[in-house]
């Protein structure tokens, strides 16, 4: 079983009476070019950038965090802001190098199993990534929300308008309140004409600082002793129709279950624009995250309970899981 940075949270890059391949030794970058960039399965994301930003270019969807293999995020999908327009990471390779079960190693266009295949369809060795330009500034748009139906109600709006260049819903509890943001980011300075949120901040940054926001938590949760303890996260794709009723529920749940780290990211997705993932029919599905973090076991039984009684709800619906174990 291969294995890149080791962030799946289910056990997927181990293997029981198996062997593990760590991927974490292949990572060069071999070659950057106007459209793209040929980069080993076990660079990170953040050395892919670092290799093409000096060039002005980036690949079109990054994950949330940039501290994950491309192996890694290649072979369960690879989703973010920006898939709204690009799909996920799968979506926008152009060509692979991949050692088969059977022990062979091919060069392949991107048609092949082992993208989204879990490990299971052969290793990703090299992969040649789709690069457009990078902004060097971005406009990070922070709108706040009173209810979960105009959080979503805009995020329809701005999925349908194409307008913002990255968009992520999130309900979170801080200081005993729970808050409803929207984060649209533009590379342009694209208008929030039209929307119904209650308050905004808004911020001009460098694109990196953006794209790697997620690294200053990292100190943080190693402090608060949350970084290595256990995370029952659970991802899932929800049927636009059920969207509403799902957030609704999780906001009644124990504010116990989120702490002062836990949220849930709530995003529109176009399936048509994405191919390697089992999606709920429709033209358009939220990828829904309890992103959950206990301080040990104990705590972390009532949010696995409460990651049961979710999925249910959402399989129920219609909807579809992602970064389960297969
Ligand atoms: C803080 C954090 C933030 C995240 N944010 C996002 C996000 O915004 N969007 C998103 O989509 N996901 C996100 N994820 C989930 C993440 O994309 C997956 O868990 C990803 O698989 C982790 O990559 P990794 O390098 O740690 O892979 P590992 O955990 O090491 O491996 C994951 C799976 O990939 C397989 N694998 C690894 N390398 C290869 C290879 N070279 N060839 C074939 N198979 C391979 C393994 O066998 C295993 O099944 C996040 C995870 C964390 C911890």
């Amino acid at each position: 079983m291969p294995r890149g940075a080791g962030h799946s949270l289910d056990g997927q890059a181990q293997a029981l009476n198996g062997v593990v391949v760590d991927m974490t030794g292949l990572d060069t970058i071999h070659e950057v070019r106007s459209d793209r960039v040929v980069v080993d399965a076990g660079a990170k994301w953040s050395d892919v950038l670092r290799a093409t930003l000096p060039r002005g270019l980036t690949p079109p969807v990054l994950t949330d965090y940039l501290e994950l293999t491309v192996g890694g995020t290649l072979s369960v999908g690879g989703l973010g802001g920006a898939s709204q327009h690009f799909g996920a990471q799968t979506d926008n390779v152009l060509a692979l190098d991949v050692l088969t079960p059977s022990g062979e190693l091919v060069s392949c266009g991107p048609a092949h199993p082992v993208l989204a295949g879990r490990g299971r369809n052969g290793i990703i060795i090299r992969a040649t990534l789709r690069l457009v330009p990078a902004p060097e500034t971005v406009q990070w748009h922070r709108l706040r929300y009173s209810s979960v139906a105009q959080l979503v109600a805009d995020q329809r709006l701005l999925i349908d308008a194409g307008s913002f260049d990255y968009l992520e819903g999130q309900l979170k509890v801080r200081d005993g309140r729970r808050v409803r943001e929207l984060e649209a980011v533009s590379h342009s300075g694209a208008s929030l004409d039209g929307l119904e949120f209650d308050d905004a901040d808004t911020h001009v940054t460098s694109y990196w600082d953006f794209v790697n926001r997620l690294a200053a938590s990292e100190p943080v949760l190693r402090e608060a002793g949350l970084r290595e303890s256990p995370h029952p996260w659970c991802n899932l794709f929800v049927p636009d129709h059920a969207v509403e009723e799902v957030l609704r529920h999780l906001e009644t749940e124990d504010e116990d279950l989120y702490s002062d780290f836990g949220l849930v990211l709530a995003y529109p997705l176009r399936p048509e624009r994405i191919s390697a993932l089992e999606l709920p029919a429709g033209e358009l599905v939220f990828l829904v995250a309890a992103l959950r973090y206990a301080s040990d076991q104990e705590t972390a039984r009532p949010m696995v309970e409460a990651n049961d009684v979710l999925t249910k709800m959402v399989l129920r619906a219609g909807g579809t899981l992602y970064l389960d174990p297969l």
